[in-house]
């Protein structure tokens, strides 16, 4: 690869001994640098306040360091390759709601393509707590390099960090981890983010797990796995600072009172998102109806678990309160795509649902990725393509929740010739079976999209299928319920290609903005993102904050990520080609039956594609692409020799 155009950023330095320029508010104004090859920890500066200003902090900021500091060549799962946890300045700030995310970023082990010489970038947010006590504990972020010998736990007490030894929990699931943590550091309030087995396995879908009802889903598991690096818990009582509290409060009590709350119960009777979408994942996507999906989801009890000082109320608890898992209580975050990855799309429908999401998120498994890998696995057996022979013995009928959770655990240790194909994702599953398995397959450059039925819904199709490849995807477009005063184009039929390129990059600018800053997309829908701004403004002191340049930054962030896929040797084709066939067919039933994507590609992907300012045959920005987000100077990662 030639990537000489890095030298010149070895060396560079990022993090000032002293900053010239003061720091603004939000900001606790220190990176925990971990380097676990030497067991060594040091504090460093955040860069100077030009580059807060451009990149804010979460991915953007993350992904600012990894272009100063990723050496060419390295691989995900190589030492150099850093697990990066970063927060944004709204993180933890405590009169805002939604203001509770901290990022993973780093290279996956989950894409694969025949081109790409490495793992794609991925960012994966989690809310709840972790990001607020990251803050608390007095740190915006922590870079973590190299390997330890043995496994070890980052403990960070109100601003002093250690390394402790995890020997006694290596091997314990997510949950388990997070009280053995605790339990250890003598602190039932500290926070913990973590590994299950999955993690240890270094599986490329393995999640990482915090507080315990969220996830950085779609990537940094196996990154953590490969260093050992079981757990970093966190706990301090140090206060964010705001420029201007008056204005900040004002902000909150406006975003808050406009927030539309989930109702409990009745909102967690429903499929989810699949309710809203009316179509569902059934049997790896061979049906859109599933009726007895969520029988019986009246009959639990939910206990809502809300975020940090968020009123939209969304993790909860669900007690499950028939079958063979009564008495359970499962710990569920604010998404249902995991619904669909470990059951609908498996056939399992009830109360087991949220028994199975429990067991996947234990184990630390993504369950998009799960469902697209497992779902073509049932399938061919289904069809005669599997024998038990090659299962262990398992036979992988639909809606077995029992052998679901046995193959769960077989993927997380690799266990068996099948558990050893799950775990390498949807495209590696089909190839290893063979056959027509690969025209039954769903997969996005290997990985998968996030596991709703998104075949009918244009702008969010685009979004996955330009996604980069088990990573979170960046552009999805909002159909549903979208922002209004985020600027969106005018709404056009979900099935109608009419304005979806801009949809879907709009919706790109959204995530990543919001990621940036350190605020939940969930509660940020609806029409109160514009307090999000004020908020950003009044917490930071940045009093001409605006729109556009939140807009600005969420572009300039994931043409960045665009920049290193380039670096790793994306091509256009990956985003016509490198797609699971049976996530291109023709919808089989249901409301939207005989609909797809197909006949809208190539053309919809080109038109997003120049959209985004890049040449559509070579994929490269154009030079006024770079300048208009200030990016000339990493133009050399387009250039691959
Ligand atoms: S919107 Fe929901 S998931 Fe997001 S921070 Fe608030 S309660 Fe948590």
């Amino acid at each position: 690869m030639n990537d000489q155009g890095f030298e010149k950023f070895c060396g560079k330095k990022i993090f000032p001994a002293f900053r010239k320029t003061p720091l603004p508010g939000g900001y606790m104004g220190k990176i925990l640098r971990v380097n676990l090859t030497e067991g060594k920890l040091k504090d460093e500066n955040l860069p100077e306040t030009p580059i807060l200003r451009q990149y804010i902090g979460g991915q953007g900021l993350a992904q600012y360091i990894l272009m100063h500091e990723l050496p060419p060549g390295t691989g995900p799962l190589d030492p150099g390759n850093p697990v990066i946890f970063m927060t944004g300045p709204l993180t933890g700030n405590g009169k805002t709601p939604a203001s509770t995310i901290f990022m993973t970023t780093g290279l996956s082990n989950m894409t694969s393509s025949p081109n790409m010489t490495s793992g794609a970038v991925v960012s994966a947010s989690a809310a709840g707590f972790f990001g607020t006590f990251l803050k608390f504990s007095g740190y915006d972020g922590i870079i973590i390099t190299g390997v330890s010998k043995k496994p070890v736990y980052l403990w960070i007490n109100n601003g002093k960090a250690e390394l402790r030894d995890a020997g006694a929990i290596w091997g314990k699931d997510t949950h388990d981890t997070i009280t053995a943590v605790q339990n250890e550091v003598g602190n039932p309030d500290a926070r913990v983010a973590c590994i299950g087995p999955a993690g240890e396995s270094q599986i490329g879908y393995s999640m990482v797990v915090s507080d315990p009802h969220h996830s950085a889903s779609h990537g940094g598991g196996s990154v953590m796995g490969s260093k050992k690096l079981k757990a970093v818990a966190v706990w301090g009582n140090k206060v964010v600072s705001v420029k201007n509290k008056e204005k900040l409060v004002e902000a909150g009590n406006q975003w808050r009172s406009k927030l539309k709350k989930v109702q409990y119960p009745q909102d967690k009777w429903t499929t989810g998102h699949a309710h809203h979408l009316k179509t569902i994942i059934y049997k790896n996507f061979q049906s859109t109806l599933f009726p007895g999906a969520n029988k019986g989801f009246e009959k639990e009890e939910y206990t809502p678990r809300p975020c940090y000082e968020c009123n939209r109320e969304c993790p909860y608890d669900a007690r499950i309160t028939e079958g063979k898992h009564t008495g359970y209580v499962a710990t569920l975050g604010a998404g249902s795509e995991q619904l669909e990855g470990v059951a609908f799309t498996l056939g399992v429908g009830g109360q087991d649902v949220h028994y199975l999401v429990e067991v996947m998120d234990r184990i630390g498994l993504d369950g998009s990725t799960f469902g697209c890998a497992a779902g073509v696995a049932f399938e061919a057996y289904d069809k005669g393509l599997l024998t038990s022979r090659q299962t262990d013995g398992m036979e992988l009928k639909w809606g077995d929740a029992d052998v679901v959770e046995k193959l769960l655990w077989k993927t997380a240790r690799r266990e068996g010739w099948l558990g050893g194909i799950v775990a390498n994702g949807p495209k590696a599953t089909a190839e290893a079976i063979g056959g027509d398995a690969k025209k039954w397959v769903v997969h996005v450059k290997g990985g998968a999209p996030a596991l709703h039925d998104w075949r009918p819904y244009l702008s969010q199709m685009l979004g996955q299928i330009t996604a980069t490849g088990g990573g979170k995807p960046r552009f999805q477009g909002f159909e549903l319920n979208p922002s209004p005063d985020f600027g969106y184009p005018e709404k056009t039929s979900s099935t109608s290609a009419e304005g979806k390129a801009k949809e879907t990059q709009t919706g790109g600018d959204f995530r990543e903005f919001t990621g940036a800053a350190g605020i939940c997309w969930f509660g940020c829908r609806g029409g109160v993102f514009g307090h999000s701004i004020e908020a950003l403004a009044a917490v930071t002191g940045w009093e001409d904050f605006s729109l556009e340049e939140a807009r600005t930054v969420g572009e300039r962030v994931w043409q960045m990520e665009h920049l290193f896929h380039l670096r790793y040797g994306w091509t256009p084709e990956e985003d016509l080609t490198n797609i699971g066939p049976r996530f291109l067919e023709p919808i089989p039933d249901g409301q939207f039956k005989g609909f797809t994507i197909a006949r809208f590609l190539p053309g919809l992907v080109h038109d997003f594609h120049a959209a985004c300012g890049w040449d559509i045959k070579s994929g490269k920005p154009y030079e006024e692409t770079l300048k208009k987000f200030g990016l000339e100077e990493y133009a050399f990662m387009a250039h691959r020799g």
